[in-house]
């Protein structure tokens, strides 16, 4: 199929790109940024949106930046999720958005698609906005009042839906950089390689004597937006994790998946303690 026919305008600017929003936003003229245009070009052409302006948002400059800045990772939003896979400072300070990133999609969409496109379209079943969720971070964005920043458990509302309005730009991600201390897991099972993930865990920790605090556990792909299972999370905490310890915490997933089109809520769940297995043996191994 076709895109339903549009407008398109490259801006270069902030202001502008905010500015033009604001023309078109809640009228019969709708608008949508386009950044690496790998989901939004997709939905076009499956006419599951038609709006009629397209605001390319690739040329503004200061949107693709990565840097430590003070035990705080900066991530820009027009940052492809190629150029993230390759990152040193994503590799060292980030590791947990490091293991994530071979799992979006194929070369080619890495190649285009950015990670503040990918946080702003929030698929349920995508990668980063679970690690967001899971390492605790922030997000940036500008609007027609000015920057805001967002905590990542206020900013995925629902199915698609984020606490971005409808003429904020997402402008940047942070996320603290990780210490010693810090240890991250990340598995999924999809049914091939690059397709979006059955079920997928984000998951951090600090490390703690022989066991773990602060364990974050972010599921995807059992929801309408990433999950914490706060239960589990708890059970995991504390103490070495032995496997009565795991086991527990395997009973405490507190996970309410629905049956989708790749599998029924019962497997899902099954899939959950499989992949918590898995991802509680990563977080317990020393950082390199
Ligand atoms: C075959 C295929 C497989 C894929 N598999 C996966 C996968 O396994 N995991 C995964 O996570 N993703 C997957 N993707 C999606 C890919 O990661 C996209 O790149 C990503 O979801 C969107 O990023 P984008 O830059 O392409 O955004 P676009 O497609 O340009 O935009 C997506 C939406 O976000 C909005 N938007 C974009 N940037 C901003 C911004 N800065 N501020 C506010 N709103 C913004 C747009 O207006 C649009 O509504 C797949 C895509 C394809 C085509």
């Amino acid at each position: 199929m076709k895109p339903a026919p549009f407008a398109y305008k490259k801006t270069r600017s902030l202001e502008e790109a905010v500015a033009l929003l604001g023309e078109h936003s809640g009228k019969s003229l709708d608008a949508r940024l386009l950044a690496g245009g790998q989901s939004l070009i997709a939905t076009l052409n499956m006419r599951l949106s038609a709006p009629s302006l397209l605001i390319d948002i690739n040329g503004i400059a200061g949107l693709d930046g990565i840097a430590n800045k003070g035990g705080t990772v900066e991530i820009g939003a027009l940052v492809r999720h190629a150029q993230a896979e390759r990152s040193e400072t994503i590799a060292r300070h980030a590791p947990l958005i490091a293991r994530a990133m071979p799992h979006i999609g194929h070369a080619a969409i890495r190649n285009r698609g950015t990670l503040g496109g990918s946080i702003a379209f929030a698929d349920p079943a995508a990668e980063l906005p679970a690690c967001l969720m899971a390492l605790d971070g922030e997000v940036d964005a500008t609007g027609p009042k000015g920057k805001r920043t967002i905590k990542a458990g206020d900013f995925f509302k629902g199915l698609f839906e984020t606490a971005l309005g409808p003429q904020d730009v997402l402008t940047a991600i942070r996320v603290p950089a990780a210490t010693a201390e810090t240890r991250v897991g990340f598995a999924e099972l999809a049914r091939r390689h690059g397709d979006y993930a059955i079920i997928g865990l984000a998951a951090s920790a600090r490390a703690d004597g022989k066991g773990l605090a602060d364990v974050r556990l972010s599921f995807f792909g059992v929801g309408s937006t990433p999950v914490c299972a706060r239960k589990a999370e708890a059970a995991l905490s504390g103490g070495a994790i032995d496997d009565k310890r795991l086991a527990a915490a395997i009973a405490a997933l507190d996970l309410d998946p629905h049956d989708d089109v790749q599998a029924t809520a019962a497997l899902k769940k099954h899939l959950a303690g499989v992949l918590l297995r898995r991802v509680a043996k990563q977080l317990l191994e020393a950082r390199t």
